[in-house]
């Protein structure tokens, strides 16, 4: 099937062709047809399967006849982050250069003022979050009442992000005579009532994960002790052939202070999470994806759903707590058939939540062990029992060597591979990791880094 057998017009096939799609993925080619006859649709598909397209595409068919007045848009997006948010308004850029129509894009974060000049002109697609949406209708700046096509978008992530009252209220305020579209990963029940409850005898369509993780992305963990992670993380950073990478971490201060470390050490990273004022984290985003910034350290929501091209590595710095967002995060790579690595550091504590990811994703991922605690048991011993030789005589070591505890993880390039051990039951948050050593004495050359890690 091709893209105009879908009932889309001229100026959408010439923008698509120029973009460069042959062929429409599975979701466009269920739920484009079914948009444009206006049904109601619950669209079971994850990021990463093309599913924005599958409504945008439609969408600006269908609006590209008539007008929006001022403050009353034709249609609303609905998304659970910024960045989400950001990426539709992209993909209605992108596929509407050949149409004349306007769109707002309202997200927190950003100047109230800007966003009501641009909704007093009139927008024809409204993307917004749910807070600043009911923030602007709130203050009366803006008008629900013409609106004809509503989308939630990852509706899965409004739930674990607690938005489903926002939204439900929200719809209150749209016309009752309006087209909805649900696109969600999963279907729990709270999502299936929020469908039970606004959406018209809708169709349902479904497509499976763009790919099996297991496919194209190769799982690796790496055993630690809490106080080795960032210098383990380092070296791995150093041995993997990295074009560019995601680094998340459970902890918004984590991802601040694993953010400044790595730069301080002479690598390309910056930080990305939810507590950053807007405009740094737009900043942020584009410098990576204009390949500007390597290293990308952030927490899941900041990430969540990006679409990045050419991600080459992963890294979780903390394992998720959920096996769920294991899979978005390994998602970031190993996208559009190309192959992705995903390295997950993990603790004694972490046994229960690897075991619901191992589960998750089908077991078969390669464990390694670092040598530093093996060599720090197996080391101590013998000179303490056996007395060997008295060793040669040495000058008072340089002061970065007598720092060297922290740094034997730089040993640590030839792993053993153990296997993991399974246990169903996923565990809960809440546990802490110790704190992390201090630099000083901290080895790290940055004569070692590649090149292209470099700042
Ligand atoms: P999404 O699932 O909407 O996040 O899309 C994932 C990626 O697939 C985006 O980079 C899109 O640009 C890309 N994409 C969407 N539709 C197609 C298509 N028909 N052919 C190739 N790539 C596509």
């Amino acid at each position: 099937m091709d893209f105009a057998q879908l009932g889309l017009g001229e100026e959408l096939l010439k923008a698509i062709e120029e973009i460069g799609y042959t062929t429409p993925t599975p979701i466009q080619e269920k739920a484009i047809p079914i948009v444009l006859m206006a049904r109601d649709l619950i669209g079971l598909a994850q990021t990463g399967t093309g599913k924005t397209a599958s409504f945008t595409l439609p969408m600006i068919e269908m609006l590209s006849s008539g007008r929006a007045r001022s403050r009353m848009p034709r249609s609303l997006v609905l998304a659970p982050t910024r960045e989400l948010a950001a990426q539709v308004a992209e993909n209605f850029d992108k596929y509407g250069k050949y149409h004349k129509l306007t769109k707002a894009l309202l997200v927190g974060g950003e100047s109230m003022g800007d966003q009501i000049k641009i909704l007093e002109k009139g927008a024809d697609v409204l993307i917004a979050t749910p807070g600043r949406l009911l923030d602007l209708f709130d203050r009366g700046q803006i008008l629900l009442s013409d609106i004809k096509i509503l989308v939630i978008d990852e509706a899965d992530r409004m739930l674990d992000m607690g938005f489903i009252p926002d939204i439900e209220k929200i719809i209150t305020f749209i016309p009752m005579t309006r087209q909805t579209l649900l696109f969600s990963a999963t279907m729990q029940p709270e999502i299936k009532n929020l469908a039970d409850k606004f959406l018209s005898n809708p169709k349902s369509v479904s497509v499976a994960p763009p790919a099996s993780p297991a496919a194209t992305v190769d799982h690796r963990m790496m055993e630690v002790s809490p106080k080795d992670k960032k210098y383990v993380l380092r070296d791995l950073i150093q041995r993997e052939n990295i074009k560019n990478a995601f680094v998340f971490c459970n902890r918004k201060k984590d991802v601040d202070m694993l953010g400044k470390w790595l730069a301080e050490k002479g690598f390309s990273a910056a930080a990305l999470h939810g507590d950053m004022v807007q405009s740094k984290r737009t900043e942020t985003l584009q410098a990576f994806k204009d390949g500007k910034i390597s290293l990308m350290v952030c927490s899941d929501v900041a990430a969540r759903g990006l679409d990045v091209s050419g991600v080459s590595h992963v890294f979780n710095y903390d394992v998720p707590f959920n096996a769920d967002d294991y899979v978005h995060r390994i998602g970031r790579t190993g996208r559009a058939g190309q192959s992705g690595k995903a390295w997950t550091l993990i603790t004694e504590d972490d046994d229960k939540l690897v075991a619901a990811i191992v589960k998750l994703v089908g077991g078969n991922i390669v464990t390694e062990k670092t040598i530093k605690s093996e060599k720090a048991e197996v080391a101590a011993k013998p000179e303490k029992a056996e007395k060997p030789e008295r060793a040669p005589r040495r000058e008072k070591p340089a002061r970065a060597e007598r720092h060297d505890r922290d740094d034997r993880s730089e040993k640590a390039s030839e792993p053993k591979l153990v296997t993991v051990k399974r246990s169903s039951k996923p565990e809960p948050s809440g546990r802490r990791y110790p704190i992390l050593p201090d630099d000083e004495g901290d080895k790290f050359h940055e004569d070692n880094m590649p090149a292209f890690l470099r700042k």
